[in-house]
Formats: C-alpha cells, sequence, structure tokens
C-alpha cells in the first residue's frame, strides 16, 4: 500500500506563508497530477512529499509510515525532475545503476535492474552512450530509468517534460502513462500545463495559492468546474465568460449582459438559479460549446476582430456582451475580421458563477 497522505500540511518560507493547511489524499497506484499557475505551491507541496523540503506543521504519511520527520533517503519516493539531473561523465547504465551502487547493491543484481528498466524505456541501445550523446526525450528516458530501478512506493516528477519539444512531449506524455498501467505505483505529477495534466491524470489536482480549488477526475473538472478560476483554468481556448445578472424577463428568467446580451435560463435550471435573481452572475461557455447560430439555442451578437483556422475548425475571436470572447466556427467559414456574426451557445453547456465570490451556481 503506498497511498499518500497529508493532513493539514502548511509550509512557511521566514514569514510567508506559501501553503496553508493542505489536506490532500493519494491512493495507492493512483496517478495524481497537481498543476496550477507559476507560484501557485505544486514543486513545494511534492518537495515536501520528498523530504526536499520540511513541512512547517502538519503530518505525511506514505503508505501506514508516518514519515513528516523521515530524511529523503527513508520514504521510498523516486524523483524525477524537469533538468534530468544525470552525471555527465557517466554511461546511461552507469547513470541507472548509480542509486544502487551507492547502496552497495552486488553488480549483478544491478545489471539485471538497469537491463530490466532499459527494456521498459526502450534504452537498450544507448546503455553505453554518455548523457551528452542522447536527444533531450532520451535523456529524460534515462532520468526515469534511475526512478524506477529503485522499486520506489511513490513516484515523484517536477515538470519532467518542460525541456522538451512539442512533439516529443506529447509521445513521453503517452510513456509515461504506459508506464505507470505497467508499474501500478503511485504518481504525483507537477506540471503547470493544464493539457498534460489532463491527457495523464486519473485525478487533477488544482492548486491556486497554496490552496486546492478543486481535485476531480480531468472530465468532472472540464464538465463541472467547481469556481471561476478552475473554469477559467481548465481547457483550451479558455472559457468564454460575460458578466450580468439574471432577470425575469416576459418569456420567463434570462441573463442580461451588456451590449443587449439576453439569454433565456434553461426551463431544467430555472427552479435552482431562481434563489440568485437580481445577483451580479457571470455566464461562462466554452467555445467550443457555440456555433453560428441556426437552431433554438441562445445567440449573441460577436464582433470579429480577428480569426484563427486550425484546421478541423476556425476560432472566431472579438467581444460580444462587453468582453472578449471566442466562438467556433466551420473550417470553411467565411467570417472574417469585422464581420459582426450572431452565435448561438448551447444551452445544456452554460455555466453560472455568482459574481461576489466566484462560486459555480448549480
Ligand atoms: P512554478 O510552476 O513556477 O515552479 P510552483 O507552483 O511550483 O511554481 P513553488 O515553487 O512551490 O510554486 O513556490 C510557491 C511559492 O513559494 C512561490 O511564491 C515561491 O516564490 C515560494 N518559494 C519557493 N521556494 C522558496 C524558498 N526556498 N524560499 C522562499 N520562498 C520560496
Amino acid at each position: 500500500m503506498s497511498q499518500v497522505r497529508l493532513q493539514q500540511v502548511t509550509k512557511s518560507f521566514g514569514s510567508v506563508t506559501v501553503i496553508p493547511p493542505l489536506d490532500l489524499t493519494i491512493a495507492d497506484k493512483e496517478f495524481v497530477v497537481l498543476v496550477g499557475p507559476s507560484g501557485c505551491g505544486k514543486t513545494t507541496t511534492l518537495r515536501m512529499i520528498a523530504g526536499l523540503e520540511q513541512a512547517t506543521s502538519g503530518e505525511i504519511r506514505i503508505g501506514d509510515r508516518d514519515v513528516t520527520a523521515l530524511r529523503p533517503g527513508l520514504r521510498n519516493c523516486s524523483m524525477v525532475f524537469q533538468n534530468y539531473a544525470l552525471y555527465p561523465h557517466m554511461t546511461v547504465a552507469e547513470n541507472i545503476g548509480y542509486g544502487m551502487k551507492v547502496r552497495g547493491t552486488p553488480k549483478a543484481e544491478i545489471d539485471k535492474a538497469v537491463t530490466e528498466a532499459a527494456r521498459i524505456l526502450n534504452l537498450g541501445a544507448y546503455l553505453a552512450r554518455k548523457p551528452s550523446a542522447l536527444s533531450g526525450g532520451q535523456r529524460q528516458r534515462v532520468a526515469i530509468g534511475r526512478a524506477i530501478v529503485r522499486q520506489p512506493d511513490v513516484f515523484l516528477f517536477d515538470e519532467p517534460l518542460s525541456n522538451l519539444d512539442a512533439k516529443l512531449r506529447i509521445e513521453m506524455r503517452t510513456e509515461i502513462k504506459l508506464l505507470h498501467r505497467r508499474l501500478q505505483t503511485t504518481v504525483v505529477y507537477v506540471t503547470h500545463d493544464q493539457v498534460e495534466a489532463m491527457t495523464m491524470a486519473d485525478r487533477v489536482v488544482v492548486m491556486n495559492q497554496g490552496r486546492i480549488e478543486q481535485a476531480a477526475d480531468p472530465i468532472t473538472l472540464y464538465e463541472s468546474p467547481r469556481n471561476l478560476f478552475v473554469a477559467a483554468f481548465i481547457g483550451a481556448p479558455s472559457m468564454n465568460f460575460i458578466e450580468g445578472s439574471l432577470d425575469q424577463g416576459d418569456g420567463g428568467p434570462v441573463f442580461r449582459g451588456q451590449d443587449g446580451v439576453s439569454v433565456p435560463i434553461p426551463a431544467e435550471r430555472v427552479s435552482a438559479l431562481s434563489p440568485y435573481a437580481g445577483q451580479a452572475v457571470i455566464l461562462g461557455i466554452r467555445p467550443e460549446h457555440t456555433a453560428p447560430a441556426s437552431g433554438s439555442d441562445p445567440s449573441i451578437k460577436l464582433k470579429v476582430t480577428d480569426i484563427e483556422p486550425l484546421g478541423p475548425h476556425t476560432l472566431a475571436i472579438g467581444k460580444a456582451g462587453g468582453a472578449a470572447f471566442t466562438a467556433q466556427m466551420p473550417a470553411n467559414t467565411r467570417v472574417g475580421p469585422d464581420d459582426s456574426v450572431d452565435v448561438q451557445l448551447d444551452a445544456q453547456k452554460m455555466h453560472f458563477f455568482l459574481k461576489s465570490n466566484g462560486e459555480a451556481l448549480p
């Protein structure tokens, strides 16, 4: 069992608290990704699990052990860093086996573990090379190999793909996911890249200023963000937001925003939203849930300033309801800059947030 449990864990540097009391449980064999903007405390949290940073207060448990006061070497975690941290004068095989050698493991056992790690990571042909003769992706695989041979209870990854080019990053994402499936080891993975988080994680933990905004599986985060922060952070291109209020219209409750925006509230949501009538509310809609107006869904007017043809579809970027707005158009759209276009919003995919605290409304 290698569940990781943080209970009321805090971290302060001098008088500055970067992690207020944090509770987080990562299940045995789970792949959890910590994601959030720069400086939100992801790396600090990971380093506290590794023991590279001492928690200021609270308790950290791995399996049934309280590791809060243990030094890193005794926690049985393996950490993979962004910069690979390989020894340049050693071969790939020596790099992978180095930790075992230091611990006095017999050579035959090291060779066996290195061969097995190289097989899993497709590094067999490079064992005699020095890191300088490897590509970025191969170097990162060596760093992962070094983590594997320790047979840790928990793998910790700190932005391991940041130094790789876009194509390689996508390949390595898949490799790390396959590796997790194969080794069935608990993983805590830090990234600032929400796409990486969404594609790799069993569960994504969205952090902001040392706090957890929401922890959920990727689809729940995407479909039911708990608040404005998560709604804005998850999804690319990001969700559109229009400020306004909930009002009583002629035909029933409506959302009213600037520039004559008036969006009827779907019948099935009326009773849940009625307590918020008259309050300042923000309507959220993802670009992929918009289209040129045609059917019965509500529509708003978009003043287009730019067009981004992406291949499968085209993004029309501009302003609607007094806010920046991006709509998804068909690939062959004739809409261009300076056009005004009616954009329909998928009534089933609209989100509403209370302006005062950013909380999502039911
Ligand atoms: P990034 O994605 O930029 O790496 P992060 O979410 O990993 O960011 P942390 O590195 O955990 O953020 O940093 C959290 C906060 O703690 C930041 O404000 C950072 O400046 C501060 N911090 C981190 N390490 C130290 C330190 N050794 N001394 C003082 N402040 C620190």
